[in-house]
């Protein structure tokens, strides 16, 4: 029987968010011949929103992720308390539902696996429930957990879908309105308008620890809605998430070569250092899996892919340390702010992770929003490269 003991397929993917979900849909769409296996305990999906700018993924690789897209805007606002600015560029926000409907049509019935593995080796997977699966290829994309070697910083939140009496006014995302207190380092309330009366409000902060307070974190959302003066009626969808904004760690450390299984998403470390999202290198990595897909050595290229995008998030890397080493916390804003004046393709390229030499410059140049003195001081205490 499909999905049960002592089966075999071709890959195995551990994981049914986003990158091993994206991951599956690419190899159903582009290699049918191949017996596909997705391991996923919770939904498909589970319960997120993951948004991106259309920047962020190449025109050739759209078609994976157009399907999976249920809210799109032609622009976003940002608030700082000097400056408000709006750009013209598209964003666009997919569902954990919509990935999980997705992956059920492209994949035949049982191949979606309802358990948890419990032991995950380059070549099969022990399954909680009993069971072992064997695949010519394991890729595992179980998510970050815990990355007790790299030095970060937190990106964490709290944000909930409010259904506003009479609407809530908003057309466009607002990708950060620094214009709140300035409390537990940079905050900042993301807003994006799902429709005329729905609006989910992100409760954001660049803080040195990972630690929420959910009644007080609630509190401030109701707080701020009630200062736009939103008659809230109803509370829906609520997520939370810490994620890691890596200031400095080795890849060998995070995957050592000595680990031959392959690995997708933020397992591998494909996160951008500054945000923390990793949704335009999931749907990079899983539109070339296809091609690698026939190759015996697929968990070392997938391996050089993750190693090379590492390297390329050095000078992210550079930036986050600047953050949470040498401006205090009740100034990191500055930085943002004076960053939301550059030029929006520099903005774009810096989302997208691809700033280019003169992208670089251009952020460091001008007057710095934090001590020079202590700029220096943290890049050089840490292995930032
Ligand atoms: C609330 C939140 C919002 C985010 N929003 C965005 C966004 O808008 N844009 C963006 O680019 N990034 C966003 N991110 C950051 C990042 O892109 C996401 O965390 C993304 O989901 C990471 O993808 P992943 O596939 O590596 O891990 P996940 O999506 O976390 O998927 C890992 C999966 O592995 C499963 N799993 C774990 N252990 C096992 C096991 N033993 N056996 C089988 N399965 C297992 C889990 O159930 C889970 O479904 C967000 C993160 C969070 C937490």
């Amino acid at each position: 029987m499909v999905g049960q003991n002592n089966d075999r397929c071709d890959i195995a993917i551990v994981g049914g968010g986003l990158a091993g979900g994206l991951a599956a849909l690419a190899l159903a769409a582009k290699r049918p011949d191949l017996d596909v296996r997705l391991v996923e305990p919770g939904p498909v999906g589970g319960n997120h929103i993951w948004s991106f700018f259309d920047s962020d993924i190449a025109k050739s690789d759209r078609w994976l992720v157009a399907p999976l897209v249920r809210h799109h805007w032609l622009r976003y606002d940002v608030r700082f308390p000097a400056h408000t600015r709006s750009l013209r560029m598209g964003y666009k926000s997919i569902t954990g539902e919509a990935l999980a409907e997705a992956v059920e049509a492209a994949l035949p019935a049982g191949h979606v696996i309802a358990d948890k593995a419990k032991h995950v080796a380059p070549d099969h997977v022990l399954l909680s429930r009993g069971g072992r699966l064997s695949a010519k290829h394991v890729i595992d994309a179980r998510g970050a957990g815990r990355f007790p070697t790299l030095t970060s910083g937190w990106q964490k939140f709290v944000g909930q879908a409010l259904t506003v009496k009479g609407g809530h006014g908003i057309v466009h995302p607002v990708v950060m309105d620094a214009t709140v207190d300035q409390l537990d380092g940079y905050r900042f309330v993301y807003l994006l308008p799902l429709d005329d009366r729905t609006i989910f409000v992100e409760d954001t902060y660049y803080s040195d620890d990972s630690d929420l307070d959910l009644p007080v974190v609630r509190e401030r959302i109701a707080a701020y809605a009630a200062a736009q003066g939103w008659d809230v009626t109803a509370t829906g969808r609520e997520e939370t998430g810490a994620l890691a904004v890596v200031i400095a760690g080795d890849f060998e450390r995070l995957w050592p070569s000595s680990d031959r299984t392959a690995r997708i998403g933020a397992r591998a470390g494909a996160f951008h250092a500054m945000t923390g999202y990793s949704l335009p290198d999931a749907v990079r990595t899983a539109t070339a899996l296809p091609a690698l897909a026939a190759s015996a050595d697929l968990a070392e290229r997938l391996r050089d892919r993750a190693a090379a995008s590492w390297r390329r998030q050095r000078f992210y890397r550079m930036l986050g340390a600047m953050l949470f080493r040498a401006a205090n916390p009740g100034e990191r804003f500055r930085i943002f702010q004076r960053f939301y004046r550059l030029a929006p393709g520099l903005i774009a390229r810096f989302y997208a992770g691809r700033s280019t030499g003169a992208d670089k410059l251009r952020i460091l140049s001008g007057k710095p929003p934090v001590s020079v003195r202590r700029a220096i001081a943290a890049l050089s205490g840490l292995d930032w490269k």
